[in-house]
């Protein structure tokens, strides 16, 4: 299950057998076999590029060695939601003594409430001990004032998304918080720059952007922002080998670099619904590709209401005539949330098992018919092409950007933060190993048929012209 799709498990499972079954000189030979094949392969040299690209993301040209990380014995996180309780717990769990602070007790008991059972669970699978979950537990301190804050060596904010709200709080923190102190913010979209112009010092803030569960997941985007300080990020850089994660530095725009990628491989998964797939052709096509899971079900397990909100928050910004995708709206309009409300994408079963929901379909073939979009016959190459070359040529704008330092950085936070398969490398080597020719030609083609939205990275159309990959451009670093 683990292991889905890979070669070598299985090439391990058939050498075992076959020395159960031939004699001992052929076993081996097969062995031998078996082992070429998968050295030679593509997913080993796209595990081996993984391997690397983990360490190589730690690597930041403007930032020396001999730039020292300061030492974090201290830590606080506001906001006990979904994700400041995960925060706080990478923190216990590295020794981290953390203060957890909320605007009511209800919500402080919540997410403490939430912590503890997380922690039991881990127990009860065998994880660690009762003892170890005790010591943690007691490294968290819930409380509802800023108390403790003035030695904090970091702060985290994990309160809603809004930009006068972290405004206000940074403005708090920068009053109460001691010189030296790093103030970081989880925000997923947010300009860092703008929440750090409430302060007196930006040149310590920065963006810590966890993935939800942010206990589990390891990727942390470390969001530099224009005025933050060399040890700032190199001490950001640390803390998250010291929490388990993996830290990729990148710049500060809207989303990011994952958020932002994922935003146009989510819009092409539902244009395609609306051209004539239905949702379990486009998530069943991207899981057979090797995704955790399709972009429609992430949507539903995520809440589709989420990202609706920040839909309706900036649709004056929507350019007329635009094509702008309308299912996951209307979803929205009949209450169909997701998992939480028991209908999304999917129906769901008391066990959240996933149900194709005729309604849904009925609902996508009406919006297709309001649009005058002819619905037809979609393969799975198709719906693979559109959703990965979406990522690559937003991912080689973010490239030239300098938003990410390196193609190898994107490919790492897309293993590590999204559900990518390590198998592939990430998005940017899978587009290497397509060939950026191919990947080139196909994008003109969707520009042509789609319009815009599809205009080829000028990057993507230099390096396929010239013959080269991104690993090519990594190079010259
Ligand atoms: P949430 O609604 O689950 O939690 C936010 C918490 O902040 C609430 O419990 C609220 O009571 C508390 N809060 C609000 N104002 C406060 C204040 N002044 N002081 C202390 N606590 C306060 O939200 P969330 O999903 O945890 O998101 C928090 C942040 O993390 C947002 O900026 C979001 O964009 C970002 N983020 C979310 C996800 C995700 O998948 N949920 C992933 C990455 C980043």
């Amino acid at each position: 299950k683990t292991a889905r799709g890979m070669m070598a498990p299985q090439a391990a499972i058939d050498a075992v057998e076959a020395a159960t079954k031939l004699p001992f000189i052929d076993a081996v030979k097969k062995e031998a076999e078996l082992f070429q094949q998968c050295l030679f392969s593509d997913q080993s040299k796209a595990l081996i590029h993984v391997f690397f690209g983990e360490r190589e993301v730690a690597r930041i040209p403007d930032i020396p060695k001999d730039v020292k990380p300061f030492e974090i014995r201290k830590a606080a996180v506001i906001g006990a939601g979904t994700m400041g309780g995960g925060i706080a717990m990478n923190y216990a769990n590295a020794g981290i003594p953390v203060i957890i602070k909320e605007t009511a007790q209800d919500f402080l008991d919540r997410g403490m409430a939430i912590i503890r059972k997380n922690y039991e669970n881990s127990v009860r699978k065998g994880r660690f001990s009762q003892e170890t979950m005790d010591k943690r537990m007691a490294l968290i301190t819930p409380q509802l004032t800023y108390d403790g804050f003035e030695d904090a060596d970091i702060v985290v904010e994990a309160v809603f998304e809004g930009m006068e709200l972290k405004k206000q709080i940074f403005g708090e923190l920068d009053k109460i918080c001691k010189q030296g102190a790093i103030l970081a913010s989880n925000t997923s979209t947010l300009d860092i720059d703008q929440i750090a112009s409430a302060t007196t010092r930006p040149e310590f803030v920065i963006g810590h952007h966890f993935f939800s569960p942010a206990n589990v997941m390891r990727l942390l985007e470390i969001v530099r922002g224009k005025a933050t300080n060399k040890e700032v990020i190199a001490t950001s850089m640390a803390l998250a080998k010291k929490l388990k994660k993996v830290g990729v530095l990148v710049g500060n725009c809207n989303g990011f670099v994952g958020n932002r990628m994922l935003h146009q491989y989510g819009r092409e998964a539902q244009f395609l619904v609306e051209e004539g797939a239905i949702p379990q052709d486009v998530d069943g096509a991207l899981y057979n590709f090797g995704m955790a899971m399709g972009p429609l079900a992430v949507g539903d397990l995520a809440g589709l209401d989420v990202g609706w909100r920040i839909r309706k928050e900036y649709a004056h910004l929507r350019v007329a005539g635009d094509r702008y995708p309308l299912v996951a709206d209307k979803l929205c309009e009949m209450g169909r949330y997701g998992q939480k409300t028991g209908a999304g994408w999917y129906k769901y079963d008391e066990n959240r098992k996933a149900i194709p929901d005729p309604e849904v379909d009925k609902l996508i073939e009406e919006v297709a018919a309001e649009q005058g979009i002819k619905r037809r016959t979609i393969t799975e190459d198709e719906i693979i092409e559109r959703t990965q070359y979406a990522l690559i040529n937003e991912g080689a704008k973010i490239l030239e950007e300098g938003i990410a330092l390196r193609a190898v950085d994107i490919d790492i936070i897309y293993l590590n933060g999204y559900g990518y398969p390590a198998r592939r490398g990430g998005p940017m080597w899978y587009a290497d190993a397509v060939g950026l020719k191919k990947v080139y030609d196909r994008i003109c083609r969707f520009h042509e048929e789609h319009g815009k939205i599809w205009a080829p990275a000028p990057l993507l159309k230099k390096l396929a012209e010239e013959g080269r990959t991104f690993a090519d451009f990594d190079k010259q670093k």
